[in-house]
């Protein structure tokens, strides 16, 4: 495979969870045989947004929050690029929230890889929102991001893994990024990767989390029953993990780019022609005197 560039060793501490999600995703790359030059990794800030510097492919580092709306462009500019933008829970479901709605709203084919851990591990382990917090009698609950996405009508690829169930995570990992390749739509996929200096949710995540790929009965494509088995498992203090919607719809890049005009990147650049446009544009303007 062709490298487009020495990636740098991760700076992440000995046991954090991203170090699976960067292994899961690099074989997912290599099993999938999409060669680098063809990747493009946008990523937000935080300790997980460092992923873009340490895999073999294009990276990008998003000012903080906003990260899709880079991916959307990157995505648009050059279809044959296999967008995965990537970052953690504060990063996607505080300051970036608003992006993400959208994003749900407007299906474009790319994968997000969210690495959700509860908290920000890069300014010292302040609670994100996907953590409940207690203050004396009050508790503010925490965000189910893939709850958010079910409520929004168009979204197609929801799915949660766990960084400590490495065969599923990388199952995941690989329909999400064939579903963004096959120009399906967004692929969001939420993976727990716990921060084992701040907020070590290994125990807790290991016995707690409600696995639906194991169950037979499980039908990813209906959407109602995911809500109903989201909700049963939020009233007992559970989070679902695995494909839990996985639909079709109208992708964002259908309305947005036409056969009469390729994409930006795709576009044959010929500096005399354009030259010769622009003074025709120019003479047209000139006063005739
Ligand atoms: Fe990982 Fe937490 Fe360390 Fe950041 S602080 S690298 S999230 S273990
Ligand atoms: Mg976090």
């Amino acid at each position: 495979m062709t490298v487009t560039y020495t990636p740098a060793e991760p700076i992440w501490c000995a046991g954090c969870g991203h170090y699976g999600v960067q292994n899961y995703l690099e074989r997912a790359l290599d099993e999938l045989a999409i060669p680098p030059h063809q990747v493009m990794i946008p990523a937000g800030i935080g300790c997980s947004g460092s992923i873009q510097n340490n895999v073999s492919a294009y990276g990008y580092h998003a000012l903080h929050g906003r990260v899709l709306p880079a991916a959307i462009g990157m995505a648009l500019a050059n279809p044959d690029l296999t967008v995965i933008a990537a970052g953690g829970d504060g990063d996607a479901y505080a300051i970036g929230a608003g992006h993400l709605l959208h994003t749900f709203k407007r299906n474009p084919s790319l994968a997000y890889i969210v690495m959700n851990n509860g908290t920000y591990g890069l300014t010292k382990g302040q609670e994100s929102p996907t953590a409940a917090v207690t203050r004396n009698d009050f508790t503010e609950q925490a965000i189910d991001a893939i709850g958010l996405g079910l409520s929004i009508p168009g979204t197609t690829f929801l799915a949660r893994g766990f960084t400590r169930w490495g065969d599923q995570l990388l199952r995941l990992t690989k329909a999400a990024l064939e579903h963004a390749r096959a120009k399906r739509g967004f692929a969001f996929l939420e993976v727990l990767s716990p921060c084992v200096t701040y907020n070590d949710t290994y125990p807790l995540w290991e016995a707690t989390l409600h696995d639906v790929d194991s169950d037979p009965d499980y039908d990813p494509t209906d959407r109602v029953a995911a809500f109903g088995c989201l909700t049963r498992s939020a009233a007992e203090g559970r989070m679902v993990g695995g494909l839990i919607y996985h639909g079709g719809g109208a992708t964002m890049e259908s309305a947005w780019l036409s056969d009469r005009h390729d994409a930006p990147a795709l576009q044959d650049v010929d500096p005399a022609r354009h030259a010769e446009a622009y003074r025709k544009i120019m003479t047209s303007y000139a006063v005739s005197g």
